[in-house]
């Protein structure tokens, strides 16, 4: 039997009367009209009304941009607000499960947690790409969710394309494509196939590339159906005026986030090539993402060290397949100056 949206979604949510909001259908009709209806403070400011629930000036640019439909798109305050609405539409707690594939985003696995979800922990091979053998062996009729993230945090790495495909065909539930660093690779979005696999989902966010993680803003693609039943759920005004209007901003300014991104990926490159001076890093994984992973001798050690020289970094030893890895987010220039001078100076 094929993926069914109806078969994967909670019982309490299909019956649910989702809130509707005071600006549900007025709120583009104008600014003569009179908003007496959500007992706002009637003195502008800029952000004395309640903000558009349905986000539709942002929408309409994002639509326009990734060549989809409005009605595909949902954004959120972050992309771990949507993730966290798609663990309550479509896990019933204490029954279903989902999979997920570390080492990989830490999220995953405290959503699960928080909605007392079974999470089926499939490790990545030790190229960091999923054993596809092992996963459908994990699946039962009351796996969900299945969790990718491409590229990967913390390693770095594409998803093979082809692999994502067999999943996407084999699997009857979601299979949600977490892109928060897809801006930094050499692939393309997922989003270009969302009208060939119904059980597709896509997240992004403004946190990465864009410059913007203060603002949270995160994006979810997928079918219309998907989308209105994340809809149903989310708090009515969950995304305010001041990150909606910034949002606007940041993502009408593609050629400032092109010059960016390309800066990051120079910086990356330098950073690559003067780690391998350091005699204490023995790999340094390949990345297509803002961040580098390396293997060092003595992960701890090395962490602590950093920080005395005031460089916060990240450990992500206790992750499956880390043992003794770093995560460096690349900075400016002038802080990987710093960071490669430490690594340097360290013995
Ligand atoms: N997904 C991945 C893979 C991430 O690394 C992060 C942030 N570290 C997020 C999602 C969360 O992003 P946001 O800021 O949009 O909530």
């Amino acid at each position: 039997m094929g993926f069914n949206l109806e078969n994967i979604t909670r019982e309490n949510i299909k019956g649910l009367k989702p809130y509707s909001s005071a600006r549900d259908e007025y709120v583009s009709k104008g600014s003569e009209m009179v908003f007496l209806d959500a007992n706002e403070n009637p003195n502008s400011n800029g952000f004395n009304r309640y903000p558009d629930p349905h986000q539709r000036s942002l929408k309409s640019i994002l639509a326009n941009q990734k060549n989809i439909e409005e009605s595909q798109i949902l954004v959120g305050n972050g992309s771990d607000e949507i993730l966290d609405l798609l663990f309550r539409v479509f896990c019933e707690p204490k029954i279903d499960n989902i999979i997920t594939l570390p080492p990989t985003y830490g999220m995953y696995k405290v959503l699960a947690g928080i909605n007392d979800i079974e999470n089926r922990e499939v490790f990545l091979n030790s190229d960091f790409q999923p054993n596809i053998d092992t996963i459908v062996a994990n699946v039962d009729d009351k796996t969900k969710l299945l969790l990718l993230c491409s590229p990967n945090n913390p390693t770095g790495n594409l998803i093979e394309e082809n692999k994502i495909k067999i999943l996407l065909k084999e699997f009857k539930g979601l299979v949600i494509i977490d892109e928060a660093y897809i801006d930094f690779a050499s692939a393309t979005s997922w989003i270009d196939c969302l009208n060939e696999y119904p059980n597709l989902v896509v997240t992004q966010t403004l946190s990465k590339a864009y410059g913007m993680a203060g603002i949270r803003l995160g994006m979810c693609y997928a079918s219309e159906a998907i989308i209105n039943l994340l809809k149903k759920i989310k708090p009515p005004y969950n995304v305010n005026v001041l990150t909606q209007n910034q949002a606007i901003k940041g993502v009408l300014n593609m050629a400032e986030v092109a010059n960016q991104v390309a800066e990051i990926l120079n910086e990356r490159s330098h950073l690559q090539n003067a780690l391998e001076e350091v005699p204490f890093i023995q790999t340094i994984y390949s990345s297509e993402a803002n961040f580098l992973l390396v293997k060092v001798d003595d992960a701890n050690k090395r962490y602590h060290q950093l920080l005395e020289r005031e460089i916060v970094i990240r450990n992500r030893s206790k992750q499956p397949l880390c043992d003794n890895t770093l995560r460096f987010t690349i900075g400016t220039p002038e802080e990987n100056i710093k960071l490669i001078n430490a690594l340097k100076a360290i013995k």
